[in-house]
């Protein structure tokens, strides 16, 4: 049988080791961790996001404050927010919830957001330490990717690491931890010739496409591991005899739609030594690792303070 790698059982594991750090800065600054989301317009879909950040913050006893400009917001004016944030010594963590509005320049509201204080990690200054193995905020999906393996016992230091996907935001960032874990990592694309060919080297397999249930078993070498880290929503019948048991099955034709990963559930649930869900894999661990990111971020911040 394999090992399903629960991600709901490590989110909750990290969330406990966060609250006595909560505690300390409580004690040694005098206020809690501070963490600002700014939320353009009226996404539904990021609003959902938001709320959950914000609630975890809540439960963990951080400070959470969302600003919410409107829709119509201009470059000029959402840098504005940016720098009031950046400047407030309460406010440890800054997150830009993407996307932004196509009227708004996104590398400049990205690259405006201190990069102390940038807690999605994506400020090429913080991407410069990590590819460069130097302390900082890793972005939170990789990072959770990381946990979730290592809070399993999976072994990393020497194993053929394939990632399929090089966003800036998973697919290279993912890359760049599993190195610096000594694995030997090779990173895929839609231009990799033979992908299937090259996944099936992989003892960790790594998805983060955005496509289906593309990963099939001809991807796979029996007993890898597979994070799969897609999120997909499917709507089409028809996609989901591909994609579902008989089971799931019953469940999409009475919800009308069903979430799934980037990986075939049923191909990684017989070939995989351990694998993902989705839901439940790498999903719950995005968000807990932004507050781990935002909790260090203030001990840093409230260390300095202290020794000033
Ligand atoms: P993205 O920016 O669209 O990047 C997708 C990557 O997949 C690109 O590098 C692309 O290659 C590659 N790709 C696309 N089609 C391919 C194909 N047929 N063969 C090989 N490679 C292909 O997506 P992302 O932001 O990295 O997200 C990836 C998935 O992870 C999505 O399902 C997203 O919803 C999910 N996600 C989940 C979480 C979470 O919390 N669990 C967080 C973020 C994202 P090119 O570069 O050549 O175009």
């Amino acid at each position: 049988m394999p090992t399903i790698l629960d991600g709901n059982l490590v989110r909750e594991e990290i969330k406990a080791e966060c609250r006595p750090r909560v505690e300390k800065i409580i004690a040694r600054a005098g206020r809690p961790p501070g963490l600002a989301v700014v939320l353009v317009g009226n996404n539904p879909a990021s609003q959902v996001y938001v709320s959950s950040k914000t609630k975890t913050a809540a439960d963990l006893g951080m400070l959470s404050e969302t600003i919410t400009p409107p829709a119509s917001i201009s470059t000029e004016e959402l840098l504005g927010i940016i720098e009031t944030l950046n400047a407030r010594p309460e406010i440890d963590g800054i997150l830009v919830q993407l996307p932004l509005p196509p009227q708004i320049d996104s590398q400049r509201i990205l690259l405006a957001v201190a990069p102390e204080k940038d807690v999605d990690g994506f400020h090429p200054y913080n991407v410069g330490l990590l590819a460069t193995g130097r302390p900082g905020p890793r972005p939170c999906t990789p990072a959770g990717v990381i946990e979730l393996l290592k809070r399993h016992k999976l072994p990393i230091a020497g194993q053929n690491a394939v990632v399929v996907g090089r966003s800036d935001i998973v697919g290279k960032p993912a890359a760049f931890l599993l190195l610096q874990e000594n694995a030997t990592v090779t990173i895929c694309h839609s231009k990799t010739r033979d992908l299937p060919g090259v996944c099936r080297t992989a003892d960790i397999l790594v998805a983060a496409i955005g496509r289906p249930a593309m990963v099939t078993a001809d991807y796979i070498k029996p007993g890898a591991v597979v994070i799969d880290v897609g999120i997909n929503k499917i709507e089409s019948r028809a996609e989901g005899e591909r994609i579902f048991d008989p089971k799931r099955l019953a469940d999409f034709d009475r919800r009308g739609s069903l979430l799934v990963g980037d990986v075939h559930p049923g191909d990684m649930a017989r070939l995989a030594s351990a694998y993902t869900p989705v839901p439940g894999g790498v999903g719950p661990l995005t968000i807990a690792m932004l507050m781990r990111n935002t909790i260090e971020s203030a001990e840093r911040r409230t260390a300095r303070a202290a020794a000033a």
